[in-house]
């Protein structure tokens, strides 16, 4: 990370804060995206399918009840508000929960309804007459575990004795105690410790082993060879592997066949972000005086259904925030500073409207999208740390998913001759024009 020379310059300011910015690990950006969605995300991409015997006929179902589901699960399901499958889920579900368990690795972007799939597969395996661990489910962090859990119980409120076991940092068993609920949760170092050194868990009972958010594990130190250890335990020929990724390198399947051999694979392409609904446009300001006025006329003019303001750095965005509140904006700001379950409190406040302006730094906000924000400002362009247009995070900010994708409208504040130039790179880049905006045209904007 860049380090202050001590000089309080325009050019160490931006450095140094933006240095200084904690990036959210890969585990904790997919807690937050988690937490923000409450919807299946939708793609036009097609599914495409390997199946370990080509010979048998692949069927997908096009409602739960196919799956002939145990009455209290179904229920589970439709108290959730599913009415049915996923599109992933519509080609998985049939191989997962039939009587001959078979194996998947699945790969689709997050909030495709990896989860809910497997999930629903542990819940369908699991004999609630007895509380030894019959599933094994794998989370790369302690949020994540825990809010795999929560869909566990949600899907499961009908189904009397269920109990899970979490194996997480800080859970502890007594010598000699036995781990005790159908279904355990943990990060890979604990349940390894309870499987392995501690025999708090006895793999030979495990019928359904998940491996979840894969290819965040491998980028996470441990996880790898700790998950390896633990899956040597298992038994091959009765335990059903279980493999979800929303990215699909050749590490992640070389790490996939290692723990899922002879699999089923389903995937189901990301649908890349576009502009193309979005209606972009540049501001001219001099300075950050002026890009709050206008910041404040344009919000007075549009009919804002919910904004998210970038900074670049953590000052601006601290000072934004604080300006806008004592001018009686309610504004929510997420800051670098912040722990993971302050960020998750914060997104999920705006995401249920409590606050309609969110402002905030880019390396925070990466990967969040919330739906309903119908305005991206960039109170400052996006720029690599050397100062070049940052097109990935633009197309990032504002880009959007998905043909029928919701319009929006997106704001750049241009401030100086270098913002020029990027916002025109921009332009080039994404073949698109970003017209200038004046004070007068702001009524032009519905
Ligand atoms: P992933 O694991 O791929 O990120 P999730 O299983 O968490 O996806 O699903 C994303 C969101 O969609 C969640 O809010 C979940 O409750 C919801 N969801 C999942 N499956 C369905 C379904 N069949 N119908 C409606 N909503 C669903």
């Amino acid at each position: 990370k860049p380090a202050s020379t001590g000089k309080n310059s325009e050019q160490d300011e931006f450095t140094t804060s933006y240095g200084d910015e904690q990036t959210p690990t890969q585990g904790d950006q997919s807690f937050l995206r988690k937490v923000l969605r409450q919807k299946l995300v939708t793609t036009q991409s097609e599914l495409e399918v390997q199946q370990r015997d080509p010979n048998s006929p692949l069927y997908s179902v096009r409602s739960f009840e196919e799956l002939n589901l145990r009455p209290e699960l179904l229920k589970g399901i439709y108290q959730m508000g599913f009415n049915r499958p996923s599109k992933i889920q519509e080609t998985a579900l049939p191989m997962l929960v039939s009587q001959q368990p078979q194996n998947l690795i699945a790969q689709s972007q997050s909030g495709t309804g990896k989860t809910a799939a497997f999930v629903l597969t542990m819940l369908s395996r699991i004999d609630t007459r007895d509380d030894t661990p019959q599933c094994l489910c794998l989370s790369p962090t302690f949020e994540l575990a825990l809010q795999t859990g929560k869909v566990v119980e949600a899907m499961g409120a009908a189904m009397p004795d269920l109990k899970i076991c979490y194996a997480l940092k800080g859970i502890r068993l007594g010598r000699g105690e036995k781990a005790r609920g159908q279904i355990v949760i943990g990060t890979p170092g604990t349940t390894m410790d309870w499987t392995v050194k501690h025999k708090s868990i006895d793999p030979s009972t495990i019928k359904v082993f998940v491996l979840d958010e894969a290819d965040v594990m491998i980028d996470t130190q441990g996880h790898k060879d700790q998950t390896i250890r633990i899956h040597k335990t298992l038994d091959k020929e009765k335990c059903q592997f279980l493999f979800f990724s929303a990215t699909y390198d050749d590490e992640v399947m070389r790490f996939a066949e290692k723990i899922v051999p002879h699999a089923n694979i389903i995937q189901l392409k990301r649908e890349e972000e576009t502009l193309t609904n979005i209606k972009q446009y540049q501001v001219h300001c001099r300075d950050m005086d002026q890009k709050y006025d206008a910041l404040a006329n344009i919000y007075a003019t549009l009919s804002v259904g919910q904004a998210v303001i970038f900074c670049h750095t953590r000052n601006t965005a601290k000072w934004l925030a604080e300006k806008m509140h004592s001018d009686g904006y309610i504004v929510a700001l997420l800051s670098g500073e912040l722990d993971v379950s302050s960020r998750a409190k914060i997104l999920k406040r705006f995401r249920e409207g409590k606050e309609r302006v969110l402002v905030t730094t880019n390396v925070c906000a990466r990967g969040i999208d919330v739906e309903q924000v119908t305005l991206v400002v960039n109170f400052d362009l996006p720029m690599t740390k050397d100062r070049h247009a940052d097109f990935e995070t633009y197309i990032h900010r504002i880009g959007r998913t998905g043909r029928f994708g919701k319009s929006g409208v997106a704001i750049n504040f241009v401030s100086d001759r270098h913002d020029e130039k990027i916002i025109n790179k921009i332009g080039d880049h994404f073949c698109c024009s970003i017209p200038v905006l004046d004070a007068g045209d702001y009524d032009d904007l519905e």
